[in-house]
């Protein structure tokens, strides 16, 4: 076990590890009301008498351990903290069904508002970092993955999508059901759920969009390279890791694109060309994020700096700027700002500055560099499936780049990982 996550030291209790969240909800988008129940199968990390979940903005109602109707709880601000009927050695298993209701709205983090947001008529999850808890109770840290299934009740005309692959849909009671499983291992912030007036349709035999009608012409416009795409990051990374491929298109813009586990949404301002460098960097955080995971939010310049690296590998496989061209432009940009930032620790505040993605993207060309082409495709493509589904972390990293080059590495990566000021750009003498 490893403690709480200096980065989000609030978040998780490191003390159990869940196994499986069984999600049954309802969503009613008129009301912004959402009434869940969560059977949590965990086991205990350390020998513990109780456990806390992150839950946060909904009201646990009803907390059973193992069906033990004298379940002793209490639930604070942020934590729903559940008495075990005894004290657990490490290694035992128990069982947490906990019924929840209320109004879900984004918490407001060091990061900005994150989790559940309601949407001009739907609703959206954007769980990274720490958002997961404004929509089921968890052990929110990265390092925890687990198995999901989840049901989502909505009002007829709503399509609910969720993580995992669809294995039901359903009528109850005047709501649809759409029931979703996910046999990967997903840690609580790449678990998601999205509420829309939505139409499915598939975009190949395991690729499906979701969008509103009035965004389908255009978003089948801009993810119609999605299917080469996936053949040149598969030919680069080994094969696509997850049971599902889904893209939601919300009708309204959203800031940013975001990733989830098999799953990924864009908003109505993401349809353009300019934009087709987001939908490789966000299918690329299958492999690099939610495949291959970090265990600490430090290390988050492994997801993104190799999402980034891949964004400049589409480029160059579609006939855009090549992957050196694109090198040679970000050292070029990142040379005029601030060289105040470590790449390996930058600090929850600057975990998700640009300076980050880019480096990190520059610190796999300098890995290119020294091994050269052949080797460096070797280890891009042994680091996502040697680690399928494994936590990972920075030191990983080095040890592996060395191994797999057959180069000694670590003097190259220290100054791009660990010191403040940019390196040369790689590949020029
Ligand atoms: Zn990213």
């Amino acid at each position: 076990m490893i403690g709480h996550d200096p980065y989000a030291p609030q978040s998780g209790d490191p003390s159990y590890d869940v196994e499986t969240y069984d999600l049954d909800l309802a969503y009613r988008v008129r009301t912004n009301r959402l009434e869940g129940r969560a059977i949590v199968n965990a086991v205990t990390a350390v020998a513990t008498s109780s456990v806390t979940l992150d839950l946060i903005g909904l009201r646990a109602s009803r907390v059973r351990v193992d069906g033990d109707r004298r379940t002793r709880w209490q639930q604070g601000a942020r934590k729903l903290r559940v008495a075990l009927p005894r004290r657990m050695e490490p290694g035992e298993r128990f069982s947490l069904d906990i019924e929840y209701s209320g109004a879900p709205a984004p918490r407001h983090s060091r990061w900005g508002a994150i989790g559940w947001e309601e949407l001009a008529d739907g609703a959206l999850v954007a769980g990274q970092p720490t958002g997961a808890p404004t929509w089921f109770p968890c052990n929110d840290r990265p390092d925890d993955r687990a198995r999901y299934r989840i049901a989502v009740a909505t009002d007829p005309g709503y399509v609910a999508v969720a993580t995992g692959a669809l294995v039901a849909t359903e009528r109850r009671g005047g709501s649809d059901v759409r029931v979703f499983e996910s046999s990967v291992p997903t840690a609580a912030y790449l678990a998601a759920v999205h509420v829309g007036r939505y139409r499915t349709e598939r975009l190949s035999d395991r690729m499906t969009l979701a969008c509103a009608p009035a965004q389908r012409t255009a978003a089948r416009r801009a993810f119609a390279p999605l299917p080469h795409m996936m053949a040149v990051f598969e030919s680069a990374f080994g094969p696509y890791p997850q049971e599902a491929c889904t893209i939601v298109v919300t009708a309204d813009e959203l800031e940013i694109p975001l990733e989830a586990q098999g799953l990924a949404v864009f908003g109505a301002n993401h349809l353009d060309a300019e934009s087709e460098r987001l939908v490789a960097h966000e299918l690329a955080h299958q492999w690099f994020g939610n495949s291959v995971g970090i265990a600490r939010w430090g290390d988050i310049w492994l997801n993104e700096g190799f999402a980034c690296y891949a964004e400049w590998l589409w480029s160059e496989a579609s006939g855009g700027p090549t992957v050196a061209e694109a090198a040679a432009s970000h050292h070029a940009l990142l040379a005029a700002l601030p060289q105040d930032l470590v790449i390996s620790d930058p600090g929850p505040d600057r975990m998700f500055d640009d300076r980050v993605y880019k480096r990190g993207a520059l610190t796999l060309h300098a890995v290119r560099a020294e091994a050269g082409d052949a080797a460096f495709a070797t280890f891009l493509r042994a680091w996502a499936t040697s680690h399928r589904h494994e936590l990972v972390g920075t030191d990983d990293f080095r040890a592996f780049a060395s191994r797999v080059t057959g180069r000694d590495l670590a003097g190259v990566l220290t100054d791009w990982l660990d010191r403040p000021a940019l390196p040369p750009l790689p590949g020029r003498p």
